[in-house]
Parts: C-alpha cells; structure tokens; sequence
C-alpha cells in the first residue's frame, strides 16, 4: 500500500497558510498544522482559522526562543522591530525539532513568491531554507513550481507537478482559491503580528537597548501608558480600567502603586531593582499626573502582590514635566 506522507503545516491564520492546508489535504497527505507561539503574536485567529476549516492546530509556545533570537537578528529588521527572515527560519527549526515526535515526514508553509518585500523574495526563501536545519524538507505548496526542489520533490513524497506556480503580490488565485474551498474566515495578510506595529515596536526597541528584553517586561508593553524614569526603570500606568485589570492579571512580583482615597490609574514598576525612595517619589507624581480626582497631592500605597503596605505623599507632577519620560 501507498504510504501516506504526514507534513506539519506553519499556520498563521492568514489566507495562504489555510490554502496551503486544504490543497495539501486535497492530494491525499495527512496534514498537521501548528502554530508556533510567540508574545508578538497569539493563537486566537489561527485557532478560529482552524476551527472554520475542521482541523485541528497544534499550538506550540517558542516565546523564550523567539526573544532571543531578537536580541541581534541575523538579517536585521523589517520595517518595524519584525525580524521577519531570521523568523521564518525559527518558525521552521522549531517545528523541525518536533518532527519526531509527531511522526512527520516534511513541512509546508503557505508563503507565496514575491508577494511581501522581506520574507519571500526568492533569496530569502532560499535563505531560510539554507540557515535552518530542516532545510531541505520544506515544501511551498503555493509556489514550490518557481523554487528549488527540496528532499520532499527529489524522493517523490511530493510531485513538483501537483504544486502550483503562484506568484506576487495579486491576491486574484488566492481569492478564487478561497471561494473554491469555502473558506469564510482568515486574518489579514501581514496583521497580527505586533513587531509589525510602529508604537509596539518603538517600546520594544527601548527594552532592547536598555538589555530588559525579558519574558515578563515584555508581556506590560501590550498594555497601558509607558515611560522611562532612567535606564534601569520603567513605568507603566492603567488608562482605564480594562487596562488596570490586564495589569493586575500580568503581575508576578513587580511593585504596583495606586493613589489612597483616590481611586484612578494603578501603576506598575519595571525594573532588575528596586526604586530608591527618590525614584519612588518621582514615579508616585507621574502616576498621580494620571489621576483626574487628584488637585495638588495625594498619598500613594505601593508594594509587591497586591500587599500595598508602605506609602508615600507625593505632588502631582504637571503635564509639561511628564513630557520627558513619556515613551
Ligand atoms: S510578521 Fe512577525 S510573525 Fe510574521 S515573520 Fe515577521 S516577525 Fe515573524
């Protein structure tokens, strides 16, 4: 009997990752599709994508490994902070690294020739395949007619006249592709992901050049007001209270403020240290910049785990004055 080729398929959400899928599945292979997590960028549309499409994703988190791999990616940067070649590559290894265990035999992505400026002009095809270690077993079903044959073709796994020659940045086969299979639902080319984001970007650079490019700093730039006090601390303020209650979810062992008797923004601290009473006196005035019911000066709780034991007066800084550490 014919074997039956088992492929991963790196999916996003995205239109071509869920074409990729169905055409795949449509010649017969049994196809597997993962999404590999990061804090950029989070299951929530791939997993509609797939539930609309019947199949089940497999999510796997390589946060710790995407985030340093942002720490001097080897092509550089997009546009924004969006390492987007050097991300492929790892998208592709860690998959690759789970090939075993899921008994797959290659992997398929849905990138289509010449269609985004960075990641998939042929060169950069051609380097992810080159950098990464499972580079020999990546299929492009979408336009593997246009590229290098890769171990899939040569062993006959996958026929190169069975894949398809789509190319640029027209979106017409794709489309008509989508109305052939039904698809109703797929996230927008290039959306989702937050390194693609100028404001996200310019806050994630700063923890970059202030050596705080940690799991924890990370998950607060989703969220709130930022400023920079120096370059050891950071400081993040609520703008309402859907913001004070992500902040309050995000919180592990960083001190947190919140004026007394006023009720208003919650602040949170970033740092490797704790503030000196000086810092601490700064940072009470920007929160209390933020507190509409507060004229001159109010007492500010601060502490760790919600235990805002220890307090602080402080004046409420005016708007001019925050200009400087606003990020
Ligand atoms: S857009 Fe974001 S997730 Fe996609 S390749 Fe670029 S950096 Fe990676």
């Amino acid at each position: 009997m014919k074997k039956k080729y088992r492929c991963f398929a790196l999916f996003s959400g995205g239109l071509d990752s869920i074409l990729s899928v169905i055409f795949m599945k449509k010649l017969g292979y049994d196809v597997l599709p993962i999404f590999l997590k990061t804090p950029f960028f989070g299951p929530e549309n791939a997993l509609k994508a797939a539930e609309n499409i019947s199949v089940e994703l497999i999510v796997h988190d390589v946060s710790k490994q995407h985030l340093e791999m942002l720490r001097n990616p080897r092509y550089g940067f997009g546009k924004n902070m969006n390492p987007c070649i050097v991300c492929h590559e790892l998208m592709f290894r860690e998959a690759g690294l789970l090939m075993e265990e899921y008994n797959v035999d290659f992997l398929i992505s849905g990138e289509v020739l010449g269609q985004r400026p960075m990641s998939q002009r042929i060169d950069a095809l051609n380097s992810v395949r080159k950098l990464s270690e499972v580079k020999d077993l990546i299929v492009r079903p979408l336009c593997q007619k246009l590229i290098k044959d890769t171990l899939p073709i040569h062993e006959g796994w996958v026929k190169k006249e069975d894949m398809l020659d789509i190319q640029g940045r027209g979106r017409q086969r794709q489309i008509e592709m989508a109305e052939e299979f039904g698809i109703t639902f797929y996230q927008n080319p290039g959306g989702g992901c937050l390194l693609t984001d100028a404001g996200f970007s310019r806050r994630l650079k700063d923890l970059v050049e202030h050596d705080m490019l940690e799991l924890n700093f990370v998950a607060f730039l989703k969220v709130g007001r930022h400023f920079r006090l120096n370059d050891d601390i950071k400081i993040i303020i609520g703008r309402n209270n859907a913001d004070n209650n992500l902040i309050s979810q995000l919180v592990e062992n960083e001190l947190i403020l919140q004026a007394v008797d006023y009720p208003g923004p919650l602040g949170v601290i970033n740092s490797k240290r704790n503030p000196t009473l000086e810092e601490l006196d700064l940072i009470a005035s920007i929160l209390l910049r933020y507190n509409n019911k507060v004229e001159n000066s109010a007492e500010v709780a601060y502490g760790k785990k919600f235990q805002l034991d220890n307090k602080i007066r402080a004046y409420k800084m005016q708007p001019e004055q925050v200009e400087k550490y606003i990020l």
